[in-house]
């Protein structure tokens, strides 16, 4: 089992690069945000308490959240097999602190952080461009606004706590994303045994 986390700002490319190291690899991928969104369109309890803070910009309660991705883990063995990576979670250091013995429970740990660092600019205007394209409803200007500032508050210190791991691989997250996925694998192969292993399958 090889677990990687994809950690960055809203709008930093975190999903598109998921795709490409999920092809990569042959990982699975926990979106925690698609799982909310999963759960808003079907009207389901989780959902309604979801949409309440995810519209204001807001985190879900880590306990909550913690919970959520429990349940994803305990549902689908088929994810703890290969390894996962995981889009979106943790966000908080507390998150963090529960995936470490989520994980060590089921025998395995993460492997890498890979972080995007990307220039708060061009978070921005991407993630218009995707409202506009997608129609996802927290892709507006105010709320948008709101995630950054939860995301400077509450998620950036995790860089510092997997700096402290000896984990976090900074990647330049601008440009073109075909080259950033150059850079995200060059890192990983280089750093990661286990991936330069499954590189080589
Ligand atoms: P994302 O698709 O990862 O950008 O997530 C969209 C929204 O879902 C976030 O702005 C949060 O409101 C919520 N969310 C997703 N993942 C988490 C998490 N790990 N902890 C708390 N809230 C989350």
């Amino acid at each position: 089992m090889l677990n990687i986390v994809i950690f960055g700002a809203p709008g930093s490319g975190k999903g598109t690069q998921s795709d490409r190291l999920i092809s990569k690899y042959g990982l699975h991928h926990i979106s925690t945000g698609e799982v909310l969104r999963d759960h808003i369109a079907r009207g389901t309890e989780l959902g309604r308490i979801a949409d309440s803070y995810i519209s204001k910009g807001q985190l879900i309660p880590d306990d909550l959240m913690i919970r959520v991705l429990e349940h994803v883990l305990d549902s689908n063995p088929e994810l703890t097999s290969k390894g996962v990576i995981f889009d979106g979670f943790p966000r908080t250091i507390d998150q963090a602190k529960a995936l470490k013995k989520m994980l060590a429970s089921r025998g395995s740990r993460v492997h890498a952080v890979v972080g995007l660092e990307v220039p708060e600019d061009e978070l921005i205007r991407r993630m218009i461009n995707r409202g506009k394209e997608t129609g996802r409803a927290d892709d507006n200007p105010d709320t948008i606004r709101k995630r950054l500032v939860v995301y400077h508050d509450q998620t950036s210190p995790l860089r510092d706590y997997y700096i402290g791991e000896g984990k976090y691989h900074g990647i330049d997250g601008s440009g073109d994303m075909d080259e950033i996925f150059e850079r995200i694998h060059r890192s990983l192969h280089d750093r990661v045994p286990e991936l330069a292993e499954s590189d080589a399958e």
